[in-house]
């Protein structure tokens, strides 16, 4: 039977937050974000092991306790220059663990409010999938062309479009594969190197609180969330 690991990317800058300090490190109730990200899976029945990769020179991540997670969290010092190249230098170090129909759950370190249902979603609809897939939600909002100038060019038709989040879920050797034959520093998640390879991955519903911090104001979101499900 194939097994299932995490794999969490854990390697960028957080240029975006404006901040000193990487996203995945940012404080929630005296915790980093990336503890946050990692504790759903870490702690899932049918997860064997999550892998998060790191910085080669990341000085941070032996300042927090990551005690409780046990052997279930492995580091990896391998980052690299994009979230794409993080993920593939990873997938090469995990050659001699993994099987080739493993599955590799990819979730961002910046995504901290997953739950256990929406990893049992995902891991559940794609069980008998060629493919494999990704959390996602339906665009809600109307979509705005610029046309580089910040005025309106034309309002984009919404139907048919997903917002991608994480987990994206898809086969050891297969991804490993698809990560190998694309431009790196022009592939922004698992499922569009995939997709450059021909494969259709699927879209299983994910939910607007598994945001991305990117900007300094989802930090009070993702703190409002949590408490919420603190209580
Ligand atoms: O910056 P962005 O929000 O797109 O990053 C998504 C995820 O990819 C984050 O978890 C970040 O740490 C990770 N990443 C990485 N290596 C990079 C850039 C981003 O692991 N070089």
């Amino acid at each position: 039977m194939a097994g299932y690991f995490g794999l969490v990317p854990a390697a960028g800058s957080g240029a975006r937050m404006g901040q000193a300090l990487p996203k995945q490190y940012l404080s929630i109730g005296g915790r980093p974000l990336l503890w946050y990200a990692l504790r759903r899976l870490c702690a899932h029945r049918s997860l064997q092991r999550t892998f998060v990769v790191l910085q080669p020179e990341d000085q941070l991540f032996g300042g927090h306790n990551w005690s409780e997670f046990g052997d279930a969290l492995v580091p990896l010092f391998c980052g690299g220059a994009t979230r794409a190249e993080s993920v593939a230098r990873a997938l090469q170090r995990m050659r001699e663990e993994l099987q080739a129909d493993d599955w590799v759950l990819v979730h961002d370190a910046a995504r901290p409010c997953l739950t256990t249902d929406l990893i049992d979603r995902l891991i559940t609809e794609l069980a008998q999938d060629e493919a494999g897939g990704l959390l996602a939600i339906p665009v809600a909002d109307t979509l705005k062309r610029d046309d580089g100038t910040g005025r309106v060019l034309r309002t984009e038709q919404r139907d048919l479009l997903w917002q991608a989040q994480t987990p994206q879920m898809f086969r050891f050797a297969p991804l490993l594969s698809a990560l190998q034959a694309v431009d790196l520093n022009n592939t922004s998640d698992e499922a569009s190197a995939m997709e450059l390879l021909g494969h259709r991955p699927r879209l299983v519903m994910g939910s607007a609180a598994n945001l991305k911090v990117t900007y300094p104001e989802d930090l009070a979101l993702v703190e409002l969330i949590l408490s919420g499900e603190a209580r």
